[in-house]
């Protein structure tokens, strides 16, 4: 399928703004219902590569569902490829991190075969887009499609979702290889100021750190009698009785849902219910770091804390757009297997159901709730959203202090940073402080709510996204010939 539709439903455009002081509430409401009016007629198309799993799939439902709601006529569309496309392109995510990834090249035959591929979802997409819409292109996944839809008199505006603080000559060269394609659009979005690449026309750069949903269903309240039933139904925690309580979660439509499925559980079968939890959630890519953290926990935390640690992430067969993840869960398999029965006995890996991408949110948010102290060891990160959903939680966060985690967490008073990604040690010292001092994580996890509060939740980004369809529009003013002419 070259290309597929996602299909968002609407959301009361007044609950992305609720956490907002009641004027400023308004006048975003106005904003938003302006530029929503401007856009009479055109439609707004979002264009990645996955529907569920990782944190591009998991905005767009917000923003889309969220501008739908506004009134504006949003769609997502989510384009295919052949194993060897999503081989090219996780080879040029890996390296726009600065890492070699499969050692592989980016020679003109991976060019041709990333060109190839895109022509059909090119070809599809120009059948849809008409002049004066707004084509918003994620990742590099994408980029390929900007030349492809010049002359559709769409607007064309590249976001990248990744980058690194201090490029190094692999990222620069991965940047060359998809130049020709970032210079047909007209705007790029990237997370940070440090992410831009260098020699860019800086007139056509902004900068939009990602936001998170406070309402969905990853991050909307849970009571904790239904933390501790989704986790048991999920056969995370130990059934503990006949009554397993009531796993009840709502929906994003409203609707009252509960969890069912289970995650399938390598390493022990059950955490402890008694003893506190360490946790990280991420897809398993080898830049989130997943045996560092097994190393970390079983060298510097273990040994001075009685605890467990659960790395949890989506179930391997349901992520269709990256060929590594079965890979790096069996590393980390190994890796287990070769520590000693002590540290085997306190680390669970869970492989979360993906089925019901809401019910797979909620046992996610159960998670990030029930721990203790939520982790996110990267070796490179454009932006962690499951670091603000920890934070919103309340639940503290230690996390490398790399791209924009820089930006999301003040050292010590909302979260904890490691500057040195690969130093276990620093690693485990904050996490057993964390654990040590329950009044302390209490402190750190007030401020990473209110950190996230004030920055980092969907409200602040509607805001930028309506500034850049205001601009846009303004633009075609400038292109008028009398204008120019002028
Ligand atoms: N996630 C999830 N289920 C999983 C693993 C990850 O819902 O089993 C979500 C996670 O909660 C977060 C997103 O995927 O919302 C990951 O976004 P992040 O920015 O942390 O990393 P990315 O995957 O984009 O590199």
């Amino acid at each position: 399928m070259p290309l597929s539709e996602v299909t968002v439903f609407p959301r009361p455009i007044a609950d992305a703004v609720d956490e907002l002081a009641q004027s400023r509430s308004e006048e975003l409401l106005a904003q938003i219902a302006e530029t929503s009016s401007a856009l009479e007629g055109r439609v707004v198309w979002h264009v990645n590569t996955t529907a569920r799993g990782g944190g591009v799939a998991e905005m767009l439902n917000s923003l889309v569902g969220y501008a739908r709601g506004a009134g504006i006529d949003s769609r997502w569309r989510v384009i295919g490829g052949d194993p060897r496309f999503f081989e090219i392109t996780k080879r040029i995510h890996n390296r726009l991190h600065g890492s070699a990834g499969d050692g592989g090249a980016l020679c003109d035959e991976a060019r041709a075969d990333y060109e190839s591929t895109l022509a059909f979802s090119g070809h599809a997409l120009r059948e849809l887009v008409s002049p004066g819409d707004i084509v918003v292109l994620h990742d590099p996944q994408t980029a390929g499609l900007a030349p492809l839809l010049a002359g559709t008199g769409a607007h064309l505006v590249w976001r990248c979702h990744i980058g690194l603080d201090e490029p190094n000559a692999i990222a620069e060269e991965t940047w060359s290889f998809l130049r020709p394609y970032v210079d047909a659009a007209d705007e790029l979005i990237f997370s940070r100021p440090e992410h831009v690449w260098t020699g860019i026309d800086a007139a056509r750069v902004r900068i939009v750190p990602p936001a998170i949903d406070h309402r969905s269903s990853k991050n909307h309240w849970l009571a904790p009698e239904s933390v501790d039933a989704i986790l048991r139904v999920a056969e995370i925690l130990p059934a503990g009785g006949a009554d397993l309580g009531n796993p009840a979660f709502a929906r994003q439509s409203g609707e009252a849902a509960e969890v069912g499925r289970r995650a399938e559980m390598l390493g022990i079968a059950r955490l402890d219910p008694d003893l506190p939890i360490v946790c990280q959630v991420s897809r398993w890519d080898r830049l989130k770091d997943p045996v560092g953290v097994l190393h970390g926990f079983a060298g510097h935390v273990l040994p001075s804390h009685e605890s467990q640690l659960v790395l949890a992430g989506p179930s391997v067969s349901a992520v269709a757009d990256d060929p590594e993840q079965a890979e790096v869960l069996n590393e980390l398999m190994s890796s287990l297997a070769s520590l000693s029965a002590t540290v085997r006995d306190r680390v669970a890996i869970a492989c979360l159901p993906m089925e019901d991408i809401e019910e797979n949110a909620a046992i996610v948010n159960a998670l990030q709730r029930r721990s203790d102290v939520v982790v996110q060891k990267s070796l490179a990160e454009g932006f962690g959203l499951t670091v603000s959903e920890a934070m919103w939680k309340g639940t503290p966060v230690v996390a490398s202090g790399v791209g924009g985690i820089q930006d999301q967490i003040e050292h010590f008073l909302s979260g904890m940073l490691v500057d040195e990604p690969t130093d276990h040690a620093t690693f485990g010292e904050h996490i057993s402080l964390l654990l040590r001092e329950p009044e302390f994580a209490d402190v750190i996890g007030d401020g990473g709510r209110e950190r996230v509060r004030e920055e980092f939740l969907v409200a602040r980004h509607l805001h930028q996204d309506v500034e850049l369809y205001d601009d846009l529009l303004a633009s075609e003013w400038d292109d008028m010939p009398f204008r120019a002419s002028a």
